[in-house]
């Protein structure tokens, strides 16, 4: 049997795709990318420019170490570009004391020894001009946080990929992959492929081409909306922060106005289920914008509220609301990442070196235990 063409094929250039072919490609493997669309495409998951970056993480402690390596692969990456991907802005959180948000920035703060500095409501008022939080309510800083410019890590990503010899095909649609032999076969709309190893990073896609997990995810709709700043202080050079605000069963985020587009705001909670991506609604819903609208009027006082822009997105959601990285079930030859639950894409760039891990090594040394793919391997 002759030796396949390819050491490895990343199926799926978004965001974790991407990253995965960069250091894939950096370590010397002969690697093919395929995406159906064009890199850093607005039809899946990773557009809508930013993308919050922190590293006190209420969702999950484990996730602290993994968050550290993606740090410095983002900040070494800002290296290689123009305007840095990574910018640094510090992240403000607030809600309930006893709420989710904060807890679990106590915990995640005490479990790895964090930075962090509590503010009282009049404390973030007198500190952070624009912004207002309830009395009851307490809010967490952290320095460390601020965004990513999310298409442009794409890009830079699939660029330096290509200059370390990656192949790359876009506008070519992975039909089926399946095992022959001790390597994996690939078909496209175009071609067939056959690779040592395969890494699948489909985002929104993840039900159609890993159908052992189908049952365990869900689509969510998600809207992001750009009002007009209305005072300096809500832009990123004023040094506006990320923020991210829990309010009762809902938890509302933003980003400061970067490149004159405006103050970016939206929902992390709630969402409409999304059938297929090819069935998403692109329409502005009237009833989100009004809430949205209403989260800046109570906690960005200073802002305009004039819509600028509007996009649409989709979350993949798990049951647990945690990644699923690794191996797919009883198929060592193949590397997943999905259900993303609409936190990981800080964690594209560590998912990058993970993937390149498990494809040439069969191992890693980053902690992905709790990321499990086998807690999903079950029927639903
Ligand atoms: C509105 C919104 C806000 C978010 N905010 C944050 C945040 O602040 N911080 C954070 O960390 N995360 C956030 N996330 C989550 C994060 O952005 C996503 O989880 C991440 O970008 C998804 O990357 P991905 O590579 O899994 O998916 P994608 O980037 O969608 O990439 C999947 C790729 O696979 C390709 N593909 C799929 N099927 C096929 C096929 N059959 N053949 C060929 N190609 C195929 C697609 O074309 C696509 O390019 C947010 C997500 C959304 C939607």
């Amino acid at each position: 049997m002759p030796a396949p063409a390819w050491d490895t094929i990343v199926v799926g250039t978004g965001g974790i795709g991407s990253a995965a072919l960069y250091h894939l490609a950096a370590r010397g493997a002969r690697v093919l990318g395929l995406d159906q669309f064009d890199i850093g495409h607005d039809k899946g998951s990773s557009h809508g420019d930013t993308r919050a970056i922190r590293l006190v993480y209420f969702e999950h402690p484990d996730y602290v170490p993994l968050l550290r390596r993606a740090f410095e692969l983002w900040e070494t990456l800002n290296g290689e570009a123009k305007t840095p991907v990574f910018q640094r802005t510090g992240i403000l959180q607030s809600g309930p004391p006893e709420g989710e948000v904060l807890t679990g920035l106590v915990r995640a703060a005490r479990a790895h020894d964090l930075p962090m500095e509590q503010l009282s409501a009049q404390e973030v008022r007198k500190r952070f001009r624009g912004f207002s939080i309830p009395d009851h309510e307490q809010a967490i800083y952290d320095p460390g946080g601020g965004f990513l410019r999310v298409e442009d890590c794409v890009r830079l990503h699939c660029r330096l990929a290509r200059a370390e010899g990656a192949s790359l095909q876009t506008g070519e649609c992975v039909r089926h992959w399946y095992v022959t032999g001790k390597d994996v076969t690939v078909e496209t709309d175009r071609n067939r492929y056959v690779a040592r190893r395969l890494v699948i990073t489909p985002g929104p896609w993840a039900p159609r081409l890993l159908p052992v997990f189908a049952p365990h995810l869900s689509l969510l709709r998600k809207s992001l909306f750009w009002f007009d700043p209305g005072d300096d202080c809500y832009t990123l050079d004023a040094g506006c922060p990320v923020f991210l605000f829990e309010r009762g069963n809902r938890t509302f985020y933003g980003f400061p106005a970067v490149d004159d587009k405006g103050l970016k705001v939206a929902e992390h909670s709630g969402g409409r289920p999304v059938a297929s991506p090819a069935e998403l609604d692109r329409h502005v819903d009237t009833r989100e914008l009004e809430d949205a609208t209403l989260m800046v009027r109570s906690y960005l006082p200073l802002a305009g509220h004039q819509l600028s822009h509007h996009t649409t997105c989709m979350y993949t959601m798990t049951p647990d609301g945690h990644f699923i990285v690794g191996h797919y079930p009883e198929i060592p030859q193949v590397c997943v990442v999905a259900g993303l639950s609409g936190h990981g894409f800080k964690v594209a760039s560590v998912r990058g070196e993970i993937m390149a891990d498990l494809a040439l090594e069969d191992a890693t040394r980053h902690p992905i235990g709790f990321l499990s793919p086998e807690r999903f391997a079950a029927p639903a």
